[in-house]
């Protein structure tokens, strides 16, 4: 079949300035941007950043006095002209993180995903990327002024994203037909163009689905087992069902993360169909599936009761599927694991740094009895032209990088304010507080509010950290950030613990800034001085907030784990605590003390020790090592790289 896309349009409009904001090339051009918001500051804001939206809702006076510059986007839109190449390799996420404007992801493998999408860009691989299109994403935390969080959800309006929906010669939606066991689930196509790479979100939002299956993609890591299960396998099997339907057949199919798994056994059963032995099968799709491991946590890896997955299989493959469904069970357990089957399944499996591959071989060792697990690791990346400010860059001398730093962590600091009184104001506070000061030391933390990831460390000795906060010639202020999943009390009471700090003796000095999004992210990451992380050892698999903020000259204080175990050379930051200690407790003890004797002899002297000019010579030499360890090594660029040299190609 052909497959067209109608994407959103203007009459009084070029086209070619539509076609600049539809392909999100622009996510990554400081310049396209400044453009967009140039045509009217105060839709840019209340669109959320999102240039499509914009120029839907411009007036049209505005859409007419824009015409009159044709020419130019023309020549922009030639520069900007995206190449799709026949695709040789699909990716397969369950979440994408583009940008702000189109959240249809939770956290770090969204952004992953969507960092992974830009780097092949600019590689020029040829790839797609399959996802969901979900209508309310993940949801927004509020906080109130006692620090609870409440969520609620937005409602996407795709038709003013930067989407184009695939449609049939006649003009009618495409529709991709799942079987399910009741009934046939429909799904629409979105298409997001990533500069030249196209990504295809599945949608099951449509008016001839039952009810119920309307609901499979409304919100990301909502709904319970039944809900996941169904989510997956439209990922899945619905996305292989679209790649084969739109004639792509790519040599390679990358699964990020468990959750596509079903993927394989859809193409098992395909093939087994044709005539294929099980085995015959098995090899077929193993040579072709590259897998990713991304947490040693179990509630992020998906196991499903076996009552649960064998209906959906049954109709999926109309055949016997208990051999197929022993390929998902490890040992004793009686589940089917998705990460168990896509390991299973895969010429190549990896975790994401180094250490994680570790854990990694050790967690699911049971799988191989006789030899180590095969997996190795593809320590992860960061896309650098979205993450770096603009202003910052290698070339600079020390002062400049010092001044422009500077400047960052200025525009950081009036976001805060700004964001924490419209938190306060609409929690009905009148009188909001003065807080932070634009050229104190500032110390950035954000993350989910996960137990693990030990966002109370910092607090656990108040006395101590007020002390270190508030000298009067040195002092230190922290921004902190993050959601804790809606259902995790433990999470939620984390949040309360901070904010009370914040509301107590730390009051100017810290901030816990509302809903953490890529927004939020990329003024931290360019903003802060330090970036903190101390999760407990060793759960971190990667980590990439602490490799964005090294490219802009931040400085890491983290436990060494994940990543910067790899990362951290002694002259771009500082490790906290041993690398020795196993036991939690002990491990909480000792990374306490480690993190507040480096706060108060070595940090934040460092910050302070300024020259006659006033700038602290070593601290800004570190920020240059810090932008330096950063590249390549840590850009998504060397991690689509190495994946397509070692695990992609054959
Ligand atoms: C980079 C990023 C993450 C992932 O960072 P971690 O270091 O894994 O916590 C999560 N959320 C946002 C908004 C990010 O920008």
């Amino acid at each position: 079949m052909t497959v067209k896309y109608t994407c959103p349009s203007r009459q009084d409009l070029p086209e070619s300035l539509m076609a600049l904001a539809i392909n999100m090339r622009w996510v990554w051009d400081d310049k396209l941007i400044e453009m967009f918001k140039s045509f009217d500051p105060v839709l840019w804001e209340e669109y959320r950043h999102n240039p499509v939206a914009l120029l839907m809702n411009l007036d049209a006076a505005k859409a007419e006095e824009l015409s009159a510059d044709k020419d130019l986007y023309d020549q922009l839109q030639k520069k900007f002209k995206p190449e799709f190449k026949t695709p040789i390799t699909a990716y397969f996420s369950m979440e994408y993180g583009i940008h702000e404007c189109l959240p249809v992801y939770s956290g770090g493998l969204g952004i992953l995903s969507g960092d992974h999408m830009k780097a092949a860009s600019d590689l020029a691989l040829p790839m797609v990327g399959v996802g969901l299109a979900y209508r309310e994403g993940y949801f927004q935390q509020q906080l109130d002024q006692h620090g609870n969080q409440t969520e609620y959800n937005r409602r996407n309006i795709f038709t003013q994203m930067p989407m184009s929906l695939a449609v049939d010669d006649s003009g009618l939606p495409v529709l991709i037909k799942i079987p399910f066991p009741e009934a046939e689930v429909l799904a629409l196509v979105w298409r997001v163009d990533v500069g030249n790479v196209p990504l295809y979100l599945l949608d099951c939002d449509h008016d001839k689905n039952q009810e119920q299956y309307r609901q499979i993609t409304r919100s990301l890591y909502g709904g319970d087992h039944t809900m996941r299960i169904q989510q997956e396998i439209v990922l899945g099997v619905g996305g292989q069902i679209m790649l084969e339907q739109f004639g792509i057949n790519p040599e390679a199919y990358h699964l990020n993360e468990g959750h596509a798994a079903f993927q394989t056994l859809y193409r098992l059963s395909s093939l087994m169909s044709d005539g294929k032995s099980q085995s015959e099968a098995e090899a077929i799709v193993t040579d072709s599936t590259v897998f990713t491991t991304h947490t040693p946590v179990a509630a992020g890896n998906d196991m499903f009761d076996l009552d649960l997955a064998r209906p959906y299989l049954k109709t999926l493959t109309g055949t016997d599927v208990e051999d197929l469904l022993k390929l998902g069970i490890m040992g004793e357990d009686n589940r089917f694991g998705m990460p168990v089957a896509a390991l299973r399944l895969s010429r190549f499996a990896n975790g994401v740094s180094e250490k994680h591959g570790e854990v990694s071989r050790e967690m699911w060792s049971e799988l191989w009895p006789e030899k180590q697990a095969p997996i190795t690791h593809v320590t992860n990346g960061v896309h650098m032209p979205t993450w770096i400010a603009p202003s910052i860059n290698p070339e600079l001398s020390n002062l400049e990088l010092w001044n422009n730093h500077c400047k960052l962590r200025r525009k950081l600091v009036s976001f805060a304010q700004e964001k924490f009184a419209f938190q306060m104001k609409r929690s009905g506070v009148e009188d909001v507080p003065n807080i932070l000061d634009p050229d104190v030391l500032t110390i950035g933390f954000a993350r989910r509010f996960a137990p693990y990831k030990r966002a109370t460390l910092l607090f656990s000795d108040m006395k101590r950290l007020f002390a270190i906060l508030s000298q009067s010639e040195k002092p230190v202020q922290v921004v902190m950030a993050g959601k804790a999943h809606p259902l995790n009390v433990e999470g939620k009471d984390l949040i309360r613990e901070v904010w009370s700090h914040m509301q107590g003796e730390l009051k100017g000095r810290l901030v816990l800034l509302e809903n953490y999004n890529i927004e939020v992210g990329r003024h931290l990451v360019q903003g802060v001085d330090v970036w903190l992380n101390t999760p407990t050892r060793p759960v971190e698999a990667s980590g990439t907030s602490g490799m964005k903020a090294a490219a802009n000259g931040g400085l890491n204080l983290s436990v060494p784990d994940g990543w910067w175990l790899e990362g951290f050379n002694g002259v771009n930051g500082w490790e906290i605590g041993r690398r020795d200690i196993v036991d939690p407790q002990q491990q909480f003890i000792e990374d306490a003390e480690s993190l507040y004797s480096l706060l108060e002899s070595e940090v934040v002297p460092m910050f302070y020790d300024r020259n006659s000019d006033g700038l602290p010579e070593k601290w800004v030499e570190w920020m240059r090592n810090a932008i330096r360890s950063a590249h390549p090594r840590f850009s998504a660029s060397r991690m689509v790289d190495e994946y397509n040299r070692r695990a992609y190609l054959k």
